[in-house]
């Protein structure tokens, strides 16, 4: 780090930081995940805090995570969650539990290293940025199954979404607090959480940086291929959240629109051949073409309105999101870890 104003006071104290993790299935990775975290904050000058989310596991996880914060102190919190309801709703619980000023997200598997958290929070705040994502370069998985799809992934989704970042799905990220916070994680949609805080924030303060990324030692992958099939949904729903997100009436209000026109200007059309002209529509295709659109355009219209009434349910409702706590540490007592 070159020694700027910025990175000398950045350097005497830094802001507070929570670090959240999601578990599935983890269980031979929670001692060492937790070991490797303290080690890796060893270097963090400021107060952090380890928020581990088992997200439903049957393989005692969740036991071992209680465990290990008995030991460890207050400053591991534990959110057990009651069944399994996926990577993104257990970064969800974790973010709403978070206390810090920044957030820090990673695997629970040990393929992310939290040694590299400390340098992320001050590149970000060097960099005043509110998403510092990470760049997994030398990434250690499987080239077919995984390296391949996500190289073409990401290409895809920088191009649709127009938010361009190298490694969309590497977890270990920086985040302001106060930024995700803003940000509705539904579905799979983890996966494009730069491209949701670009909707709430402007594009160029999201970055990335190189990070280490190792192959996973202890357990399994939660994913197949499968997923695929799922996240290009998700794909299609950031880019429309992202354009349309606050007024989705918009988007076929237009269609509706354009159709309207399209088939206003071919039934005009053939209503001057039929009635100026005097010649036999009847036996025209573009007729039933006219009245399709004039029909479609209708349609398109009336999901505009239900879905401008939906949306403004859904943020009346308050209850934006799905998943559901267990058990959870007490989050009155919950410390801070600091070494200063
Ligand atoms: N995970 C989770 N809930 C799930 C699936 C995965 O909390 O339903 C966690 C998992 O324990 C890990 C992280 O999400 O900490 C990433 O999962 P995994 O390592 O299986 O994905 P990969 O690295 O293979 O993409
Ligand atoms: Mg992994």
């Amino acid at each position: 780090m070159t020694s700027s104003p910025v990175s000398e006071a950045v350097a005497e104290r830094r802001p507070s930081l929570s670090v959240v993790i999601p578990m599935y299935q983890e269980i031979d990775n929670v001692e060492p995940m937790v070991a490797r975290v303290q080690e890796g904050l060893a270097a963090y000058r400021g107060p952090w805090e380890l928020i581990c989310v088992d997200d439903g596991s049957r393989d005692g996880t969740g036991e071992r995570l209680s465990e290990v914060a008995e030991r460890t102190g207050p400053h591991l919190r534990v959110i057990r969650l009651r069944r399994n309801f996926g990577q993104t709703a257990a970064m969800q619980a974790g973010f709403d539990a978070a206390r810090g000023e920044l957030i820090a997200t990673l695997d629970g598997d040990l393929q992310n290293d939290p040694a590299d958290i400390p340098r992320m929070v001050d590149e970000l705040l060097e960099r005043d940025l509110d998403l510092l994502q990470g760049w997994r370069r030398r990434r250690q998985d499987d080239l077919v199954m995984r390296k391949i799809p996500s190289r073409i992934a990401n290409k895809l989704i920088g191009k649709v979404t127009g938010v361009a970042l190298h490694d969309y799905g590497c977890s270990l990220k920086v985040y302001r607090a106060e930024v995700i916070k803003e940000v509705t994680l539904l579905g799979e949609m983890h996966r494009f959480i730069p491209v949701w805080v670009a909707g709430v924030t402007a594009p160029q303060r999201i970055g990335e940086t190189e990070v280490a990324h190792q192959a996973r030692q202890f357990g399994v992958s939660k994913y197949g291929i499968s997923r695929t099939f799922r996240v290009v949904l998700d794909l299609i729903a950031a880019f429309f959240f992202l354009r349309f997100g606050s007024r989705p009436g918009h988007f076929f209000g237009s269609i509706g629109i354009l159709f309207g026109l399209l088939g206003g200007l071919m039934m005009t059309h053939l209503l001057v051949v039929k009635f100026v002209l005097g010649e036999n529509i009847g036996d025209r295709p573009l007729l039933f073409v006219a009245i399709l659109f004039l029909v479609a355009s209708v349609q398109f219209l009336t999901t505009g309105v239900l879905s401008e009434l939906l949306t403004r349910t859904f943020y009346a409702s308050g209850e934006r999101t799905h998943h559901r706590i267990r058990w959870q540490s007490d989050p009155d007592t919950a410390g801070w870890s600091e070494t200063l």
